[in-house]
């Protein structure tokens, strides 16, 4: 037997039907036959012919597969995939957003550095972060990420990591990548930019100077709302294989199955981008007109105080957008259970539109007073605009606001 083409060719061996039942047919394809979409490789482990090949393999994270939580063909496929749309050198898929993101911090941070955090921050990598205060001795310093001198100032031989959101959420906030990630750059302090609200359509991080960049591939990239998935993607292959051995100890690896509808969302990303992009901007313009709504929150609205840097940093607004009503918690309340075509849903990037009201969920045990301090209006409707057609998002979103105009 030539290399292992698996025991079923070892027919003559299995004369009970218990042991053929168990040892299916798994053959490779003919050399030459190449399938046209990405095989989805469902196996826990891999076969070895010797036990000295095995060993070998353990090596590192490339070479031969061994065991799926240290690598899988059909995860690597998507690795492979997303450094290339990014413009990195190499990537690691984890099982969620959040699992890129605490394995990348948890490999990285040692007791005693300090991070250097945007302000306004997806709010599980804020707890993972405090977390990381509390236990673990590291310390963590907020910046508006508008200005590079507020980083100068807080930047010192402890500082290791500056951690970046390339559109925040729900502010739409767009922080001066060029300008930061140079400075980090400068400094020797690796740059971590979460960039699942623009994706590699809109911006390229890497680009710009980061380290690393991260996503949470369950948002734009997968893009169906039907699989959670992350990554980490490497401007440079050595800090993939600094972290590599970490994270496979952590074990929040990507499943193959979740790998493959991810690569299964991919090929449309351009296509969806544009559209989540074009519906955001009809709804925005129209928002900011009606008298229901008191501001709309987009970045490429020439009113958006990062309208400037998101002209130089991003190639469109996104979908993601949030308006204040004039009524306040109640007219919030009123009008996420008012719309039909669009559902009341937590997440974002996904197909479909999505609204969600933080007032009275996420934050709903904070007073006013804490939710103003929080950046949070007790009216603040977040939109995650998806790609049905924008007339029927806009009688949806009409007939929603209309009981809510005050009198
Ligand atoms: C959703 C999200 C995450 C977390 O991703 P999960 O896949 O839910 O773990 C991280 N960052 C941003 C910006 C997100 O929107």
């Amino acid at each position: 037997m030539a290399g292992v083409a698996g025991p079923s060719e070892e027919g003559d061996l299995m004369e009970d039907i218990r042991t053929r039942a168990v040892h299916v047919v798994n053959q490779p394809l003919p050399q030459g036959s190449w399938p046209l979409s990405v095989p989805l490789v469902q196996s826990s482990a891999f076969a070895f012919a010797s036990a000295s090949e095995l060993a070998e393999a353990m090596a590192g994270p490339d070479g031969q597969y061994v065991y799926s939580r240290r690598g899988n063909p059909t995860v690597r496929a998507l690795e492979r995939t997303l450094a290339g749309l990014e413009g990195g050198a190499s990537a690691i898929a984890f099982a969620s957003g959040m699992g890129a993101i605490s394995g990348v911090l948890l490999a990285l941070l040692r007791p005693g550095d300090q991070v250097i955090a945007q302000r306004c921050l997806y709010g599980g990598t804020y707890a993972a972060l405090t977390d990381l205060v509390g236990r673990y001795g590291v310390e963590v310093a907020y910046i508006s990420a508008d200005e590079v001198d507020e980083f100068e100032a807080l930047a010192g031989p402890r500082t290791r990591l500056l951690v970046l959101e390339t559109i925040a959420n729900p502010t739409g906030q767009v922080p001066d990548l060029p300008g930061l990630l140079a400075a980090a750059r400068r400094r020797n302090v690796i740059s971590a930019v979460d960039n699942s609200l623009a994706s590699p359509v809109l911006c390229r991080p890497i680009e710009f100077g980061a380290d690393i960049v991260l996503h949470s591939t369950t948002k734009y990239l997968a893009g169906h709302s039907d699989v959670l998935g992350g990554a980490a993607i490497f401007a440079d292959d050595a800090l993939r294989q600094e972290i590599w051995p970490r994270t496979v100890e952590l074990g929040a690896s990507a499943d193959p199955f979740a790998a493959w509808l991810t690569l299964r969302g991919i090929p449309t990303l351009p296509l969806r981008m544009r559209e989540h992009c074009a519906n955001a901007g009809v709804l925005a313009s129209r928002l900011a007109a009606h008298p229901a709504v008191m501001a709309v929150h987009w970045p490429w609205s020439t009113t958006h105080p990062s309208y400037a840097t998101a002209r130089k940093v991003l190639s469109g607004g996104g979908g993601l957008l949030s308006f204040e009503l004039a009524g306040g918690r109640e007219a919030g309340r009123m009008f996420v259970e008012g719309v039909r075509v669009a559902r009341l849903a937590l997440s974002l990037g996904g197909v479909e539109t999505l609204v969600t009201h933080p007032a009275s969920t996420s934050h709903r045990e904070l007073e006013e007073g804490a939710l103003a301090a929080a950046g949070i209006e007790a009216g603040l409707v977040r939109m995650s605009v998806g790609i049905e057609d924008p007339e029927d998002l806009w009688r949806d979103v009409e007939q929603a606001l209309s009981p809510l105009v005050l009198g």
